[in-house]
């Protein structure tokens, strides 16, 4: 008899938090990347392109949780589309490395399980963020880098382009500005707190976060990292717990800026950490965070969302790319802080 009533409460219990989780509200957040981004240094057809690819992007993410997909699914593919274009740091139009290549990096977590999947330094995967997945879903690791992660790339069958697929005018002259100044400077590995380069040489890393109807976070990443980037430097893009973060007990965290201040304050692990253990609304600890960033130089924004479907997202440059669609709601886009 008391088997049985133990039995029946514990259904109950599990049918009322299947029911809870049913009706968690679904949402998105995506950003291009983030630095100085004035009004000024746009022009309004530039503007338009941007907000019209970036609510692209957010409206097929959301479609995908609105037709009850994964959020897995959804950050995926507001990814793709932001990779395809050219106008983001990211697939095609990609930053150049000192050598005139360019090098990837991409990563995707998701919150239930905290499996994750990244790569880094890839030449010839089109789409990134489709690897760092399938590193996920379809090995035993976390992060493959460079030449294996390509290996791995086709034996998934994922597409493979020439690296100059990835080939942009302006990312090129970016390119140019950068080696010289290199020729005054030594090279970018060796300065230490301040960035070398104007943040808007690198601006367009992309990313994306989102929570689906059955309560599960999600974050993905993806980047060409810095320009002229030297000696296989990673940034914090494909680091989970830097530049990509997920854990359904806090919040999905993706990030773009100034990747070294990233990794070493571990800015995304450090913001669900404060949601997770100090009970802080994910808004308050992000905008702790990137404060704090801000007073050691760090410079850049992140996109958060958090285990009751609460979007937003923060910067300390002067702009970020970004667009954010709550359930029920239109694409809300931004450029400029204010
Ligand atoms: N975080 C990227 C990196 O350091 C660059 C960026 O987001 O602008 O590789």
């Amino acid at each position: 008899m008391k088997h049985k009533t133990l039995a029946f409460i514990a259904a109950n219990l599990l049918w009322l938090s299947q029911a809870q989780a049913a009706s968690a509200p679904v949402g998105i957040v995506i950003h291009g990347g983030a630095g100085t981004i004035s009004r000024d240094s746009m022009t309004p057809a530039q503007q338009k392109a941007y907000e019209s690819t970036l609510k692209h992007a957010v409206d097929q993410g959301y479609e995908v949780l609105a037709q009850g997909g994964s959020s897995l699914d959804a950050v995926s593919a507001a990814v793709v589309i932001l990779e395809d274009s050219p106008l983001f740091n990211a697939g095609k139009g990609a930053v150049y490395t000192y050598d005139g290549t360019h090098e990837l990096d991409a990563a995707i977590m998701r919150g239930d399980n905290r499996a994750a999947g990244a790569v880094a330094g890839v030449k010839t995967v089109k789409n990134p963020i489709k690897l760092a997945r399938a590193v996920m879903e379809h090995s035993e690791h976390v992060l493959l880098t460079g030449a294996g992660a390509e290996q791995f790339a086709k034996v998934q069958q994922l597409e493979l382009v020439d690296n100059s697929y990835f080939d942009t005018e302006f990312r090129y002259q970016a390119l140019q500005k950068a080696l010289k100044a290199l020729t005054k400077t030594p090279h970018q590995a060796n300065l230490r707190l301040s960035p070398l380069f104007p943040l808007e040489w690198n601006v367009g890393t992309v990313g994306a976060v989102a929570i689906d109807k059955n309560g599960l976070l999600s974050a993905a990443t993806s980047t060409g990292g810095m320009t002229a980037k030297r000696f296989g430097r990673v940034g914090d893009a494909p680091l989970i717990g830097a530049g990509t973060f997920a854990d359904n007990h806090s919040c999905a965290v993706s990030a773009t800026g100034h990747g070294e201040f990233f990794i070493r304050y571990q800015v995304a692990g450090d913001i669900c950490a404060r949601v997770r253990y100090q009970g802080k609304k994910a808004a308050v600890a992000a905008d702790e965070v990137m404060q704090e960033l801000k007073e050691v130089g760090g410079l850049g924004g992140v996109i958060v969302v958090d285990q009751k479907g609460a979007l937003s997202w923060h910067l300390n440059t002067e702009g970020m790319y970004r667009a954010k669609r709550e359930q029920g709601k239109d694409a809300e886009i931004a450029i400029f802080k204010d």
